[in-house]
């Protein structure tokens, strides 16, 4: 496929060798950017143009830009990963670049093609490839976090798809998500706030929903918890999703439950590799809805062994304990999450490039 050439336009303050290497020693997650940003431009006479890497920095917004009053605004969280030999790989790009159209559909913004999308990973990667951090050992998940968004920048205070839109790649190390150790997290049950509702942009990865989320994430953190879970909108009964990863269940007996996907639920390119991952894995993956009764009697009877949490930032993340208004649903094991860690590790070794990529799921960026 061809890739629109992006011009090239080189910081003429790259952050110091010196500087970045210490970033890179400890980087936390989403604090410091690479010294350049992919920029890619829309208007609706001109379609897609203007590709161009340049120098990280401030954005110059008219203050009637629609993104800042209706919220038109899309995004996209996908990793880069140093392998050994020192080349630089990303992970099912393609998903990211679909899943970018069809949030970019709802939102009736316009659809970046995949060349357009993966060709701004590699041009923005060509100039910061220094900022993807080296592991320094097989339990080392440092990478480079590529955040692709798109923003309506048309000054116009009308109620319209706006007719002027930029996209971006900005680029953030991050260090292990972990630090000593996984262990279980709680997970606290938001009764009143929904995240998404039918017909709504539940399915779509927008800033609006993260909005809509934070006063339950709040409520979390006032129970002692770093997570929400959200039921459905229409009967409180489903569980859908957390506020920014997908929920699995495992059985005893090697059923692997995750809810069906619906317009209400983000469909996660983690979630799709442990889907996968899981049948290689020997246990049978059911997509199909699942009820809060369902855990809370499958916790107290043993049937249900295990639940995990996934997505891009955390990878997988074990669930010890669902804490709601009336009760704590804690899993009878508790603790036990040998085979969230198997998969996990399984994912880690094909986007570290420590096992074959038998699905075909890397992309060389460098
Ligand atoms: C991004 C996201 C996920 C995880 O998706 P991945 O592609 O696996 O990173 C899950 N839920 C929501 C709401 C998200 O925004």
């Amino acid at each position: 496929m061809p890739t629109a050439s992006f011009d090239i336009l080189p910081s003429n303050q790259p952050l110091a060798d010196e500087l970045r290497q210490n970033i890179l020693k400890n980087p936390g997650f989403g604090r410091h950017f690479s010294d350049h940003m992919a920029n890619v431009r829309w208007t609706v006479d001109a379609g897609w143009h203007g590709h161009a890497v340049r120098p990280y920095g401030p954005l110059t917004l008219d203050p009637a830009a629609s993104v800042l009053h209706y919220g038109q605004e899309i995004f996209e969280g996908i990793k880069a990963y140093r392998h050994a030999d020192g080349s630089v790989w990303t992970f099912r790009p393609e998903k990211n670049a679909e899943r970018f159209r069809k949030s970019a559909h709802r939102l009736a913004l316009p659809e970046l093609s995949d060349e357009d999308f993966v060709g701004s990973l590699k041009a923005l990667l060509a100039q910061d490839h220094a900022w993807v951090p080296t592991p320094a050992n097989d339990s080392d998940e440092c990478s480079l976090y590529l955040r692709p968004f798109m923003i309506a920048t048309e000054a116009f205070l009308g109620v319209r798809p706006a007719h002027e839109v930029d996209y971006y790649v900005i680029a953030s190390p991050a260090g292990s998500y972990f630090k000593g150790g996984i262990a279980p997290v709680s997970i606290w049950l938001s009764s009143h706030y929904k995240r998404a509702a039918p017909g709504g942009t539940g399915f779509a990865k927008c800033g609006g929903n993260y909005a809509a989320s934070l006063a339950a994430q709040k409520e979390a953190e006032q129970h002692g918890c770093g997570q929400v879970a959200f039921l459905d909108a229409a009967e409180s009964k489903w569980i859908e999703e957390l506020g920014g990863m997908n929920l699995f269940f495992v059985y005893k007996d090697g059923r692997l439950v995750t809810p069906r996907l619906t317009d209400t639920i983000l469909e996660g390119v983690t979630r799709n590799s442990v889907l996968t991952l899981a049948k290689d894995e020997g246990l049978t993956p059911e997509e199909r809805p699942i009820s809060i009764d369902e855990w809370r009697e499958g916790a107290a009877s043993g049937e249900i062994t295990e639940v995990f949490a996934c997505g891009t930032a955390a990878v997988i993340t074990p669930v010890g304990e669902l804490i709601t208004e009336h009760e704590r649903i804690r899993l009878n094991g508790n603790g036990g999450n040998d085979v969230a860690m198997r998969i996990r590790t399984k994912l880690l070794d094909v986007q570290y490039g420590r096992s074959d990529d038998t699905h075909g799921w890397l992309t060389r960026l460098v």
